[in-house]
């Protein structure tokens, strides 16, 4: 694909970097059948192919995108099918990095947006806080419906269906559960690791991140992990203090 840079632009390695990806997209299409967003919506521009040239352009302006452009990218999964699929080597997990940065940098977004994405970075990020969020969510349950947009779809996602807002029953929608998000208390098999038994492998150990939201709503994976890592004598070392990976606050282009 041409692409229009100018000079002083391409000096910045992180441009350069992205040019050498838009070139190698010759536009096949061949992408877009494996892209859930592109098959759901049937919309090229949430296709992968319409994404790089929406990110070509964006990135060449060099300023504030269309709030076009952001609802699209923004609507990117990053899932990485396209990428597995591209017979030209296009890197896209890099260009929607190097985009939601940019975005992050040059957009104003509206306030309810800006809300939602404070509220993910930095409560969804903190163990302690997710679990005071779904007890305040389950608090307030009735007033969840004052709540705006996606702030609303999310609160309601943690209530249990005998919530009043769900008329005290009903159907579970997408992502809504009969018992709602419950928040366990911390793994006591996980916190410490236990001195090495006879038996176990002394050459290897395999260090655990308990990371934040997975081991407050879904425990048990990280319960289940050890177990089985425990019949094969490998002991699992959990990294105390670790805190969050940084994939939420790499994925809404904070970092
Ligand atoms: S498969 Fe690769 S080269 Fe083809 S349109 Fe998709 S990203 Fe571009
Ligand atoms: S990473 Fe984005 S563009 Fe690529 S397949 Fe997933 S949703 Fe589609």
């Amino acid at each position: 694909m041409r692409t229009h840079f100018r000079a002083e632009q391409l000096a910045d390695p992180s441009i350069a970097e992205a040019e050498k990806n838009l070139r190698a997209c010759v536009h096949c299409g061949i992408c877009t059948a494996t892209c859930p967003t592109y098959v759901l919506l049937g919309d090229e521009r949430d296709s992968p192919r319409g994404r790089i040239v929406m990110m070509q352009q964006m990135l060449e302006q060099d300023g504030a995108p269309s709030e076009e452009t952001v609802t699209h990218l923004d609507r990117c999964l990053s899932c990485l099918g396209c990428r597995t699929a591209c017979p030209s080597g296009v890197d896209y997990a890099r260009l929607i990095d190097q985009s939601r940065a940019h975005i992050q940098q040059h957009y104003r977004r509206p306030l309810a947006d800006r809300i939602l994405r404070w509220t993910i970075a930095t409560v969804l990020t903190r163990p302690t806080f997710i679990r005071l969020a779904l007890s305040l969510a389950n608090l307030f349950s009735p007033f969840v419906g004052l709540l705006p947009g996606r702030l609303h779809a999310m609160a309601r996602k943690a209530l249990p269906l005998s919530s009043p807002v769900y008329g005290g029953g009903g159907s579970p929608r997408s992502g809504e559960t009969e018992g709602g998000i419950r928040a366990h208390p911390p793994s006591a098999s996980l916190r410490s690791a236990p001195p090495p038994q006879a038996g176990e492998d002394k050459m290897h150990r395999i260090a655990l991140l308990p990371g934040c939201v997975q081991q407050v709503i879904a425990p048990e994976i990280d319960e289940a992990a050890a177990r089985l890592l425990a019949r094969r004598g490998i002991p699992l070392e959990p990294l105390q203090g670790a805190g969050c990976c940084g994939a939420l606050a790499h994925h809404l282009g904070r970092d």
